[in-house]
């Protein structure tokens, strides 16, 4: 899955439903403490050091960071700071745990970007409520985001996603001078699919087309996404066109293996798929809606030689 929208796919609020706060405090009773006090509303985990807090961040990314501000050796205003700075981590939010009365504190806390403060010593009460509230903030952004950017049927990146992500790995290919792969895909006879076996029926085979054609996503950059309505496209950054046939023929066999009954079809009686592909290395002269408009122009000679085929340069 790309990074850009990686984020998402392995969330813990999606996956797991049980939310991550990690808790960091020099102070072993402090740290208990507040563990103990929150539980019960999500998982804690804790981190006894400016530099574990930051280590932990990058690798568990929870959902939300209870930093103690003073703390030896790195305080808690500098881990803030980086968490920041750190792609990985800027997107989490912090709360300041902050000595009473100490105004210049916290005043800094929201200037580095934490999204709230709680005085120490804490009630519990309070404690439990921020945590619980800023939780619920955190699961409605994500969910947000997972609508803004994944296909609701199939779970796919959607149209949007994809244009987002071709025209940045366009950017970058261009100064890699690398090649960009792209795939159009499109289910063969589905209106008469749909029209035999009923709509249901039919949004059930494209959610299988969907997982069948991610499982052939290797690399890191790879993202199939749904294009619209029975088509699909995939985004094959460093593929050049022999790889990026090879791929396609690969998706063609996998929707193949399904052995999805379509006894409507002209073609052999189970769902198939048409695949036009194309690599380019991107230059200026040349632009993602062109290497589009050339992929299209392939399926739709696949279409017209017979259908269940890849066509590619
Ligand atoms: P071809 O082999 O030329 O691609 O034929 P086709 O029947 O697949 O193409 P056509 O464009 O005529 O029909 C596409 C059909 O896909 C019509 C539309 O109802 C169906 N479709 C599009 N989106 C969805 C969806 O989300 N769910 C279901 N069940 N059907 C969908
Ligand atoms: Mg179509
Ligand atoms: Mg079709």
């Amino acid at each position: 899955m790309h990074d850009l929208i990686s984020q998402q796919r392995f969330s813990k609020t999606v996956s797991h439903g049980r939310q991550q706060v990690l808790l960091v405090d020099d102070q072993p009773l402090s740290l208990a403490f507040a563990a103990a006090e929150i539980e019960d509303i999500c998982h804690p985990i804790q981190a006894h050091s400016g530099e574990q807090a930051l280590q932990l961040a990058a690798s568990e990314q929870p959902d939300l960071i209870l930093l103690d501000a003073h703390m030896p050796g790195m305080s808690g205003f500098e881990v803030c700071r980086r968490l920041k700075q750190d792609p990985r981590t800027a997107h989490i939010a912090v709360i300041f745990l902050t000595v009473l009365d100490e105004e210049v504190n916290e005043e800094q806390g929201p200037r580095l970007g934490a999204i709230d403060y709680i005085a120490k010593p804490f009630s519990p009460a309070i404690l439990r409520a921020r945590v619980r509230n800023h939780l619920l903030i955190q699961r409605q952004r994500m969910q947000l985001q997972r609508l803004a950017q994944f296909d609701g049927l199939t779970g796919l990146a959607n149209r949007r996603s994809f244009d987002q992500v071709l025209s940045v790995e366009w950017q970058r290919l261009i100064k890699l001078q690398e090649p960009l792969g792209l795939l159009m895909i499109d289910v063969d006879a589905f209106k008469p699919f749909n029209d035999h076996y009923g709509h249901q029926a039919g949004d059930q085979v494209l959610e299988q087309v969907a997982t069948a054609i991610n499982r052939q996503m290797q690399r890191k950059h790879d993202l199939a996404s749904r294009y619209g309505g029975e088509e699909f496209a995939c985004i094959l950054p460093h593929a050049d066109q022999n790889g990026a046939s090879i791929i396609a023929e690969g998706i063609r066999d996998a929707v193949q293996d399904l052995q999805i009954p379509h006894r409507a079809s002209t073609i052999v009686p189970w769902v198939t798929v048409s695949i036009g592909a194309k690599s380019i290395v991107p230059n200026v002269s040349s632009s993602p809606k062109r290497l589009i408009a050339e992929a299209d122009h392939y399926l739709y000679e696949a279409k017209n030689k017979g259908r269940n085929r890849v066509i590619a340069e």
